[in-house]
């Protein structure tokens, strides 16, 4: 009798399918402040407006910390400490000694890179494997690669005579906040700028602590300043006139008003704006690697990425095949807690961009296209959207053509090499694109072919400090990562 019981009941548990127990990562290791200020000239400073405002761990929609919100005073003061730091300083130091700071810098990342994880995955609420596994270390890794050109520029630009700008504002979003910082720090630092960035409103507190390190580092004060705000505290930024060059990150409105902005100065820009990348599956591609690929494209990260796989064609000999596998791979997707080491899907990172996601869904199902989404619960509280496709899409429905940033995918098919490269093409961004075949000369082709900044071949959403990445078209100018990414920071004679 009890054997029965017993087989019933594992019967049952086999046909709701098994799941993992709970595996948090711990948060006792973690130091924060219940308020934080500005980080300006070495030292943390109260905001001359008195302001705070509080950031929110978008899986439980509790206050982690108050920030301080920098004014138009505050991003003055930044300004002012960063010239007078490179004035003083940092334009004067020996390149090898500043080497040695961003070394520094690098190996402090490493130290706490716990900390930094956890801190990433409240604050933002990425899944902790994701932190832990890709953005800590990419961020560490970002500064021991600049480390090492900075006493090497003259072999890097070899009879140009390289100098650096003077002072960068750097401007960063809420999707990779310490890794962006990164890319930004980094680079700029190699290159002998001193720096004023702001991290993004809902994700501040990972740039704070890195605030904390580079004070610890020993870094001389003014050599980097970290703003806290809101859009008004980067416009503060973009329009202040000491500042030489403007870095900025983030979508491709608040870049084209950045661009009206710094028209007729003399401030160098970089802009990496959005995406709206093609991930293209050919009938001899190894269908479940490329499945893998896909769900790592756009479901990574809750599709909070710009060059996310976002929209997928798939040649239509092997259409039906793949989106059944899919389907099925969406089903065992872990969708929760991002503190879970388990979990592969996080929160959506704030109410807004929730309710921008589910506006996307909206219309999607009303132009026509045929929705699927993961059968998984959500959490009660937090911001959750499941992982989602819409087939039957076509080129001119609004899903295909603009950015969603959010776990939705749009499959198209198509029949010819040249038919998916002229749908690929035709979207105003051109970030990056995925191409999945047996054939080398294939990807050759479609590489060539592809107006896009990354291509990658058989794999998707890999990054590495050596390589630039960047944009075409709408999606921006200039590159980040490797060797280019040193020249945005650099002037010629
Ligand atoms: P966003 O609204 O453009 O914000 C980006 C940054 O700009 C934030 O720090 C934001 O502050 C600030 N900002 C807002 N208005 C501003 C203004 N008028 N002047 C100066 N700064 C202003 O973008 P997001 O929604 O945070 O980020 C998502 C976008 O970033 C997506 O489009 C994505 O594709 C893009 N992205 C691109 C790359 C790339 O490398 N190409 C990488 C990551 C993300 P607040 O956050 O405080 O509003
Ligand atoms: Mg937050």
């Amino acid at each position: 009798m009890l054997k029965n019981k017993e087989q019933e009941r594992l019967a049952l548990e086999f046909s709701q399918g098994w799941s993992y127990a709970p595996a948090p990562e711990s948060t006792d290791h973690v130091q924060l402040q219940e308020r934080y200020s500005l980080f300006i000239d070495g030292k943390f400073v109260a905001p001359s407006s008195k302001k705070y405002f509080p950031t929110v761990n978008p899986a439980t929609e509790q206050v982690i910390a108050e920030v301080a919100e920098a004014g138009k005073k505050d991003v003055d003061k930044a300004v002012k400490a960063a010239r007078k730091a490179y004035d003083e300083v940092w334009s004067k130091m020996p390149a090898s000694e500043r080497g040695k700071y961003i070394f520094r810098i690098a190996r402090l990342i490493q130290e706490r890179a716990r900390e930094f994880a956890v801190i990433e995955s409240m604050d933002g609420g990425k899944p902790i494997r994701e932190s832990r596994d890709v953005d800590i270390p990419l961020a560490a890794n970002h500064f021991f690669y600049y480390a090492g050109w900075a006493d090497k520029l003259s072999y890097a630009f070899p009879n140009r005579r390289p100098r650096p700008v003077g002072v960068a504002g750097q401007i960063i979003p809420w999707n990779f906040p310490l890794l962006m910082a990164a890319w930004k720090l980094a680079p700029a630092l190699a290159t002998g700028n001193t720096v004023v960035l702001k991290p993004a409103e809902t994700t501040p507190l990972t740039a704070l602590k890195l605030a904390e390190l580079i004070r610890d580092s020993g870094l001389p004060p003014g050599v980097v300043n970290i703003v806290t705000g809101a859009g008004a505290t980067g416009a503060a930024l973009v329009s202040h006139p000491d500042v030489d060059k403007i870095a900025f990150t983030g979508s491709t409105e608040v870049g084209k008003m950045i661009q009206r902005a710094v028209a007729g100065t003399n401030k160098k820009v970089t802009l990496e704006l959005g995406g709206k990348a093609a991930n293209i599956i050919f009938e001899d591609a190894p269908l479940d690697q490329a499945v893998e690929g896909i769900v790592n494209g756009i479901y990574f990260n809750q599709g909070h990425v710009c060059c996310a796989g976002s929209r997928l064609f798939v040649q239509e000999s092997v259409a039906h095949t793949v989106v059944r596998k899919l389907k099925d791979r969406l089903k065992t997707l872990i969708v929760g807690d991002p503190l879970d080491k388990n979990t592969d899907v996080g929160a959506i990172n704030s109410a807004g961009q929730l309710k921008t996601i589910r506006d996307y869904i909206a219309l999607g199902k009303s132009e026509g296209a045929e929705f699927y989404e993961s059968p998984c619960a959500l959490p009660q509280a937090g911001y959750w959207c499941r992982p989602t496709l819409f087939t039957g899409v076509s080129q001119s429905h609004r899903i295909a053509q603009e950015e969603i940033f959010g776990p939705v995918l749009s499959i198209q098919t198509f029949r010819t090499v040249s038919e998916v490269i002229d749908k690929a093409n035709n979207t105003p961004y051109g970030l990056s694109a995925g191409i999945w075949t047996d054939k080398g000369s294939k990807i050759f082709n479609l590489g060539q072919q592809m107006r896009a900044g990354v291509v990658w071949a058989n794999t998707y959403n890999k990054f590495d400090p050596t390589s630039p990445f960047g944009g075409y078209k709408e999606s921006g100018f200039g590159r980040e990562g490797g060797l280019q990414g040193l020249a945005p920071y650099l002037q010629f004679d």
